[in-house]
């Protein structure tokens, strides 16, 4: 196994390192705590970084407050907005390989995963720098007085809170509404992953971004916790788990903060019975457990027709057992490591709860044995999982799916919704129509027919407790508006209103 291929002291400016990014400026942390980055294939770390305490959280919302009630961004125009976005989309590309291998870095990203999915950060921002300039933020009604203007005003200071799994494609759909609405911004980087949220500060002061318009500090859930209470704060953007979502949106309720949650899930995959195995097992398998599970949207319940369950298992338990796991850095890698010590064990849990609890272990069931170091655990396929089993039921977070057969139809649906968790879903079949209208039946924010795709103009998000609002689409940028309605006689002349 090789070591990091990573080089934090040549790869990453000074500031990065060891500042926070607030009000414009680099600044050093009122706190003396840090945290040790650790690498998820060596188990060595690899740079120690600075924690924010309380009284950094409340020098970035202070700065965020200050931008949006006294600065010039809540009140530029839409397209000077979107200029910033697209510069800001600039910089981030012109940064993008740097991106790509703090992914590997910091939680073990295979090289492929990662520079494919790193580019979702400038696709998020020119999407929103393009549709800022057609959203409609202002419109003109009649009503039997006069005229009503519905104006879409920024909602204010907003807290942006993202795990470590996929820090900057899960900032980017956020912050670039966020700006794009005219919000001004607390970004709360994770403890684990915490250098692509300053990395983007850092392109963020290159395109003179107004100052405080976006802060950047890193800090553990107690601090998260202690800048979602900011009253100062008028909306927080979370992902992360449910449990965690259920905590902030209690802080949230206190003083009718708006709030948008994206959260856990345990998405099915539906095989119907006239699916031809091969391609649907290609297109299928990438999205059971990419990037080693640790993926919101992983397909880990699928739900095979009765008649064919030896069949899709065996087929599909050599396409997992096949799959080359290993360094990360390499890019013949298809599986990496988990991120951490806590997934690795929680993985592990679940495998040995998944066999007390009766079910057949297809393909793999262990950590690697094969690795002297790092967090790696074998894919692992369950069948003959029953829906009360704990591992059907249950947010994993790893290379872990399971497999349970359907009678017919109706029951693979009834299976699909028999969850706490609503966010994805797949229907694989050779008649699409026929896949579309089972996609409908589903109680999930996302379903895709033969595939699985998210775009940035179409909202993504969940159903029951995989979360509340949407991100990405017109949806997105929505949820960080308010609607305000002005009431005019009727002769105010619209040409003549800003
Ligand atoms: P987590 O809930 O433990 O932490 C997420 C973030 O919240 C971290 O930055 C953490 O420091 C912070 N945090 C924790 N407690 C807080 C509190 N009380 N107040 C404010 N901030 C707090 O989740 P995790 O283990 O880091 O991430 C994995 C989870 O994220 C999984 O459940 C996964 O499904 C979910 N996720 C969801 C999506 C989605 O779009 N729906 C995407 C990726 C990950």
């Amino acid at each position: 196994m090789t070591t990091s291929r990573f080089d934090p002291q040549a790869e990453l400016s000074d500031d990065v390192r060891s500042r926070f990014y607030i009000g414009g400026h680099w600044v050093l942390p009122n706190s003396k705590e840090t945290a040790s980055l650790v690498s998820p294939t060596t188990e060595k770390s690899f740079l120690s970084v600075p924690l924010a305490d309380r009284r950094d959280v409340d020098d970035a919302v202070r700065a965020a407050r200050k931008a949006f009630d006294t600065g010039p961004w809540p009140l530029m125009s839409a397209a000077e907005r979107s200029d910033y976005l697209r510069r800001l989309s600039g910089a981030v590309a012109s940064r993008m390989q740097l991106l790509s291998r703090l992914w590997t870095a910091e939680v073990g990203a295979p090289v492929w995963f990662a520079d494919l999915f790193t580019p979702t950060a400038t696709a998020m921002l020119e999407y929103y720098a393009e549709l800022s300039l057609s959203f409609p933020f202002k419109e003109h009604r009649q009503t039997r007085g006069g005229h009503a203007r519905v104006l879409r005003q920024p909602v204010g200071v907003t807290a942006l809170i993202a795990p470590w799994n996929a820090q900057l494609p899960i900032l980017a759909y956020k912050l670039s509404a966020a700006l794009a609405a005219g919000c001004t911004v607390v970004v709360k980087a994770p403890p684990e992953t915490p250098l692509d949220a300053l990395v983007l500060a850092e392109c963020a002061h290159e395109v003179d971004l107004p100052p405080g318009v976006l802060n950047v500090i890193t800090a553990d859930a107690d601090r998260g916790a202690h800048l979602v209470a900011n009253v100062a704060v008028d909306k927080v953007s979370f992902t992360g788990s449910t449990a965690t979502g259920k905590v902030i949106a209690k802080t949230c309720a206190d003083r009718l903060a708006r709030v948008t949650l994206e959260l856990g899930g345990k998405s099915a995959a539906i095989i119907l019975e006239d699916a031809e195995l091969e391609p649907t097992l290609a297109s299928l398998s990438p999205y059971t457990m990419p990037f080693s599970g640790q993926i919101c949207f992983a397909q880990t319940r699928i739900l095979v027709p009765r008649n064919r369950e030896q069949e899709i298992v065996e087929a599909y338990s050599a396409v997992i057992g096949g799959l080359n796991v290993g360094d990360p850095w390499d890019e013949t890698t298809q599986i990496g490591p988990l991120a951490n010590r806590r997934q690795f064990d929680r993985v592990l849990r679940y495998i040995d709860v998944g066999r007390s609890e009766g079910a057949r272990l297809a393909t793999g069931g262990k950590s690697c044995e094969r690795f002297e170091r790092g967090y790696f655990v074998e894919p692992t396929i369950f069948s003959g999982v029953t829906p009360d089993m704990t591992i059907a039921r249950e947010e994993i977070f790893g290379p872990v799916v399971t497999v349970t057969a359907y009678d017919d139809v109706d029951h693979a649906i009834a299976l699909a919704n028999d969850s706490d968790f609503g966010l994805s879903g797949t229907v694989f079949t050779t008649d699409v129509e026929r896949g579309y209208d089972v996609a409908r039946q589903l109680k999930t924010g996302n379903v895709s027919v033969n595939g699985l795709e998210m775009s940035p103009n179409v909202p993504f998000g969940g159903f029951k407790q995989s979360g509340v609002g949407r991100e990405g689409g017109p949806e997105g940028l929505s949820a960080f508006l308010e609607d305000q309605a002005i009431y005019l006689p009727s002769e105010a002349q619209p040409s003549k209103l800003a």
